[in-house]
């Protein structure tokens, strides 16, 4: 087993694990309620962690890379004006018109 994916957010954790269990891949969330028993124990050491088989890794891998990767922050363009917006936002600045 590796891990695949951490982060402090548990929601992310969440979202990393649909992601490959839609993709059929079989993970194992380890520390799930641990953030609860934080003192001791420094942070990282209570961070959710996704685990899966090293066969899967590689495939694991590239079904989460887009959460990460520059695209998904990048910014987007307006189909309406083609104006430029920045990756968080819903909805284009200038006129409104939802993100496509
Ligand atoms: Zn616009």
């Amino acid at each position: 087993m590796k891990v695949i994916y951490t982060a402090e957010n548990r929601l992310l954790v969440g979202n990393a694990q649909n992601l490959l269990e839609q993709a059929g891949i079989s993970v194992f969330l380890k520390n799930e309620h641990a953030a609860s028993g934080v003192g001791e124990l420094s942070a990282i050491d209570s961070w959710p962690e996704l685990w899966v088989d090293e066969a899967d890794f590689s495939k694991a891998k590239a079904v989460i890379e887009p959460l990460f990767s520059d695209e998904v922050l990048a910014s987007w363009q307006c189909e309406e004006c083609g104006e430029e917006n920045e990756a968080s936002f819903e909805v284009c600045w200038q006129c409104q018109h939802n993100k496509p």
